[in-house]
């Protein structure tokens, strides 16, 4: 039998998934990707991301609001968190941190939704999915501000420094891959990877975006992450089944509300 693996972060919700969830669902089968995490980017796309979680006993959601999400009108609340929160197909709080990439002029918006998705975090006792881009100083000194270690989480779609990485674990905090370190170019990030211990690590697709090579530039789907596992095996020289094991224990450990089925 195929080792499992477990795709820790995609959009279900997003068009190029949800247009042929059945088709998504039986690659993942086909490729040994038996669980995933689908995640939340805005309150109005909560219930269509609750909905696909719900329509599968193997995929579980997050509640939160990106950080890309600009919202002229009025932020999620601490309270409205917390009740989408609560629900039992979610597992973690996000995704949430910091991304200065696309934000020009002032940021401050963004970090106080951050703390607020924190300080829920701390609430419902859920772990953290965080996103941080261009931003790695301000996220890790929020972290720290708000106490993330009490619940801990994860850095998705890691592409930071090593030092970066080790101020996250140090709080606690898992350290996803991506695609992105399938790429050629991404020589620092494969550093990464092949330092950072096997029980701090996750792998994920994120998509439909980055797809890994050999799929590069096409969409990407849940049953992808294998190509990440396969990557990072090669990067430390070891089996493709013990990434596979030690990535899926490690987010059963993790999002600890998610139950194998
Ligand atoms: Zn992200
Ligand atoms: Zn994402």
């Amino acid at each position: 039998m195929a080792p499992m693996l477990v795709d820790s972060h995609c959009h279900l919700d997003f068009p190029e998934l949800q247009a042929d969830l059945p088709g998504v669902l039986e690659r993942m089968r086909a490729n040994g990707v038996t669980h995933a995490l689908t995640i939340s980017t805005t309150l109005e796309t909560f219930p269509a991301v609750r909905g696909v979680a719900r329509s599968q006993p193997n995929l579980w959601c997050s509640a939160g609001v990106h950080p890309d999400e600009r919202r002229d009108g009025r932020e999620a609340t601490l309270d409205e968190l917390l009740a989408i929160a609560g629900d039992a197909k979610v597992v973690a709080i996000g995704e949430t941190g910091l991304d200065y990439y696309r934000v020009e002029g002032d940021t401050e918006w963004q970090r106080s939704r951050f703390r607020t998705h924190i300080r829920a975090a701390r609430r419902c006792r859920k772990p953290l999915v965080i996103h941080t881009r261009s931003s790695a100083e301000d996220t890790v000194k929020l972290m720290r501000e708000e106490g993330a270690d009490e619940v801990g989480g994860v850095m998705h779609c890691f592409t930071e420094t090593w030092e970066v990485a080790e101020a996250a674990m140090a709080l606690g905090f898992h350290i996803s891959f991506s695609g992105i370190v399938t790429f050629k170019n991404a020589r620092d990030l494969k550093e990464v990877a092949r330092r950072v211990p096997l029980e701090r690590m996750l792998v994920e697709t994120d998509s439909p975006y980055l797809a890994p090579v050999p799929h590069r530039g096409k969409p990407n789907q849940p049953a992808f992450v294998r190509h990440v596992a396969e990557e990072i095996a090669a990067l430390r020289g070891i089996a493709f089944g013990e990434v596979a094991a030690a990535t899926t224990e490690n987010f059963f450990r993790l999002f600890r509300d998610a139950r194998p089925a």
